[in-house]
C-alpha cells in the first residue's frame, strides 16, 4: 500500500505559492519530507491530512497491487486511516493521559468499554508512558507529549501516520525513544516524517523527497540524495 500524489497545487489568499505541481509516491515503510521553514512541508501535511484543499491535484491511497484502497479527497473516510501529529498540538492540561486517550477512543466510536480500556493499556505501554497514566497532561514534557500524541494518533489503527516536525526541543535522549518509536509503526504503516533535519531522514527514512520553495526538486533514496547536497 503507498500514497500516490499528482500534480498538487496551492496558493493561500495572501498569493503564497505554498505546493506547487506537488507529484511523489510515498512507499510503505518510513517516508522523509525535508525542507527548510517556508518551503511547504506543513501545506503538504494538512492537505494530506484532509485538513485543507488544495486548489488541483489528487492524493490517492492504493495498495501495493494498485486498486484503489480509497480517494483521500473522501474525508471521512481518509480520517479513519489517518493518524495525525500537527507540528505544535495542545493537551486538555487537567486531564490524564488514560481518560484522554479513552476519550479519543470513544470519539472515534469504540464504544465497548473493555474494548477501551485494553486499547489504551496497550498503546500507553507502547509509548512508554504507563507508569504516568494517571498523571495530567500539564505535566508532561516535550518528549511525553510527543509519544502520547503518537499513541492518540494510533487509536483506530490507521494505515497512514504524518508526522510534522516532531523532535523540535526534545532532548537527545527523547529523540532518540521518540526515533525507536517511529521505526517500530514505521514496519506495518506508511509513516510520512516531515522535517528539516537532515541526520533524521537518514538515520530512519528508506525513502525521502526535498521540497523547496513549494517544489519537489528531488526525490529517491536518503543515502543517495543527501551525498548530493
Ligand atoms: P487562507 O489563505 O487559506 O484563506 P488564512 O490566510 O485565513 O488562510 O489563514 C489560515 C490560518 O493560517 C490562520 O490561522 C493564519 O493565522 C495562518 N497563517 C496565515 N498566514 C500564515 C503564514 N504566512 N504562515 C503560516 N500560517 C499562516
Ligand atoms: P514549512 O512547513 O515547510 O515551514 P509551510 O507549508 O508552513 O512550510 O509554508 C509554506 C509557505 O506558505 C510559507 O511561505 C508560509 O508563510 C505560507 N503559508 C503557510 N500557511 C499559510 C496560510 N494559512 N496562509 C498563508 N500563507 C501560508
Amino acid at each position: 500500500m503507498q500514497l500516490e500524489i499528482r500534480n498538487l497545487s496551492k496558493t493561500y489568499s495572501n498569493g503564497v505559492h505554498a505546493l506547487k505541481d506537488v507529484t511523489l509516491t510515498i512507499p510503505q515503510g518510513m517516508f522523509g519530507l525535508l525542507g527548510p521553514n517556508g518551503a511547504g512541508k506543513s501545506s503538504l501535511m494538512r492537505t494530506i491530512a484532509t485538513l485543507q484543499e488544495a486548489d488541483s491535484g489528487s492524493i490517492t491511497l492504493t495498495d501495493v497491487g494498485g486498486a484503489d484502497l480509497n480517494v483521500l479527497t473522501q474525508k471521512d473516510a481518509t480520517r479513519r486511516l489517518l493518524g495525525y501529529l500537527p507540528q505544535e498540538f495542545g493537551v486538555y492540561p487537567r486531564v490524564t493521559a488514560e481518560a484522554m486517550l479513552d476519550h479519543i477512543a470513544t470519539l472515534k466510536g469504540i464504544a465497548n468499554g473493555r474494548e477501551r480500556k485494553e486499547l489504551v493499556s496497550g498503546l500507553l505501554q507502547k509509548v512508554n508512558l504507563h507508569t504516568v497514566r494517571k498523571k495530567n497532561l500539564g505535566t508532561f514534557s516535550g518528549g511525553m507529549k510527543q509519544r502520547f500524541g503518537i499513541a492518540q494518533a494510533l487509536i483506530g489503527n490507521p494505515r497512514l501516520i504524518i508526522v510534522d516536525e516532531p523532535t523540535a526541543g526534545l532532548d537527545p535522549a527523547e529523540r532518540n525513544r521518540f526515533h525507536n518509536l517511529l521505526a517500530e509503526i514505521g514496519e506495518n504503516t506508511v509513516v510520512i516524517l516531515s522535517t528539516h533535519i537532515v541526520e533524521d531522514v537518514t538515520n530512519l527514512c528508506s525513502d525521502m523527497a526535498i521540497i523547496c520553495l513549494g517544489e519537489v526538486v528531488a526525490q529517491g533514496n536518503p543515502n543517495d540524495l543527501v551525498a548530493d547536497l
